[in-house]
């Protein structure tokens, strides 16, 4: 199973030119975007030049690149030189970058055509979508639901198929929430394994680009071409083998780890697809061990502190003299940034700026940033002396609930509490796979989670690629709205 082979079949044996499959993908993003408002901008020009010169290539014969000719969309905080990045807030809304993101330039080089830059929460705050300046992203599965945050809108364009996949961004479960709302597989990489230069930055020690694709095999092909070591992210080391090639591999001998604590304050149908899952993983071959994550009721405090901390000096930058709109009238420089400030961020944002400047101000450093650091530090350890010494991959819910109506009135506290099952991976660095894995019973998608060792992504992609496969595809979503394969 897999869209990106499948497309790449069709355009090698010349059942469809790649202009005509970037058109019809243009055409019902044209037809669905103002339903699902996944994208923010749509790049026709970039898409059709791409694919013209993947048709040249075809032409002559030529074999492909393992992603070329395949449209794709990125998440609107990857920088494109020339096109509009806007972080879904006013503060960026007319920012034109002069680079691209390495993510992209990769993409760029294997000639994937750019459909556009999807819809996000702003500055990817958020867990629904819902702060985005242009309105939040629609479910495709139910259109008064949300399609998750951050990266809401890439799930919505890939769940619709209004994108074969997309690139999202991950810095407490911002790939994976969205998978597992729209019933789409995402996978966050081991921190260092993808660049994140020419990612606008949230929290630059959790921060990770990734694949949000339709299946298994595409996570993977995606995941192989964009963890290349970049000299220009100090923090990126790229991956050492290619994880396509590793998928199939029985799962005899594979202990994956269950914690209870991870299924606390879990909604009941969620907590029975993943135990449902957990059996056919074990009837697969794994075994199913037992083991305890107490830490894990630090995970939230720990990661909303250390994001909010980063988040307030990366955002220091928006102020109105380097990036975007100013505010017009003023007295002096104080308070013409101040005003900026107020009038170009969003409420969330704001929050969390003035959180994170209160944890690192001097009196409260040691209280919050540093015991949030230290905790950081235990709970890494907990995971390499204690967990991964019984298991080889834990496996979690990737969300409490599932997506939930649009305006659902949570205080930012239970907003924040959505996050439990996701932040510990980025906390710790680990690769984190989300796949579908069933209904609720309003007929809503149910995500699971794997985190795995260290740079271990060939083996939660092989883990759930059995699963899948095992499932024949079942929990899959296939709204076709664009192509029809
Ligand atoms: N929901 C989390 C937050 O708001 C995670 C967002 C993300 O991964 N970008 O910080």
């Amino acid at each position: 199973m897999s869209k990106i082979a499948d497309i790449q079949k069709l355009l090698t044996s010349g059942a469809i030119s790649c202009r005509e499959l970037t058109l019809s993908y243009l055409d019902a993003i044209e037809k669905q975007n103002s339903i699902l408002n996944a994208f923010i901008t749509v790049t026709p020009e970039t898409a059709l030049l791409t694919a013209d010169a993947v048709d040249k290539k075809l032409k002559a014969g030529e074999a492909l690149l393992p992603l070329e000719g395949v449209p794709m969309a990125l998440k609107d905080n990857l920088s494109t030189a020339g096109i509009k990045t806007t972080c879904a807030s006013r503060a960026l809304s007319n920012y034109i970058p002069i680079y691209d993101a390495f993510v992209w330039s990769l993409l760029y080089r294997q000639n994937a055509p750019l459909l556009g830059k999807c819809n996000m929460d702003e500055f990817a705050m958020g867990s629904t979508c819902e702060t985005s300046f242009f309105g939040g992203a629609k479910n495709p599965h139910d259109l008064t639901r949300v399609a998750g945050g951050s990266s809401g809108g890439s799930a919505s364009a890939v769940a619709s198929n209004l994108a074969p996949y997309a690139l999202g961004s991950d810095t407490g479960g911002s790939i994976r929430g969205p998978a597992s709302f729209c019933g789409l597989v995402g996978l966050k990489p081991t921190y260092g394994t993808v660049s994140r230069n020419g990612a606008v930055a949230y929290a630059s020690s959790l921060d990770q680009i990734g694949p949000i694709t339709t299946c298994i095999q595409d996570a993977a092909a995606v995941f192989d071409v964009i963890s290349e070591r970049d000299e220009n992210d100090m923090t990126c080391v790229g991956a050492s083998e290619k994880t396509l090639p590793l998928l199939g591999r029985p799962l005899n001998g594979t202990k994956i780890g269950i914690a209870d604590e991870f299924f606390e304050d879990v909604n009941p149908d969620v907590c029975q697809a993943v135990q449902n899952a957990s059996r056919t993983l074990q009837k697969l071959g794994a075994e199913l061990v037992p083991v305890s994550f107490p830490m894990l009721k630090y995970a939230l405090p720990v990661y909303y502190i250390l994001a909010d901390a980063e988040a307030s000096s990366n955002l220091g930058r928006f102020d109105g003299i380097r990036y975007g709109p100013a505010a017009d009238s003023y007295d002096d420089i104080n308070d013409m940034i101040c005003k900026t400030r107020d009038m170009v961020f969003g409420k969330e944002v704001k929050r969390r700026i003035l959180l994170g400047t209160y944890v690192l101000s001097a009196g409260y450093f040691d209280a919050y940033y540093k015991k949030a650091q230290m905790i950081r530090e235990a709970m890494t350890r907990q995971m390499k002396n204690d967990i991964f010494k019984k298991c080889d991959m834990l496996l979690t819910p990737t969300d409490p609930v599932t997506a939930m109506p649009f305006g659902t009135n949570m205080s930012p506290v239970e907003t924040y509490q959505k996050d439990i099952c996701t932040v510990t991976a980025n906390i710790t660095g680990l690769p984190a796979l989300s796949a579908p894995c069933g209904y609720d019973g309003a007929n809503l998608p149910i995500g699971m989670q794997l985190i795995g060792k260290p740079f271990c992504e060939a083996d939660i992609l092989n883990a759930f690629y059995l699963f899948e496969k095992e499932t024949d595809g079942t929990f899959l979503t296939n709204l076709e709205m664009g192509y029809r394969l």
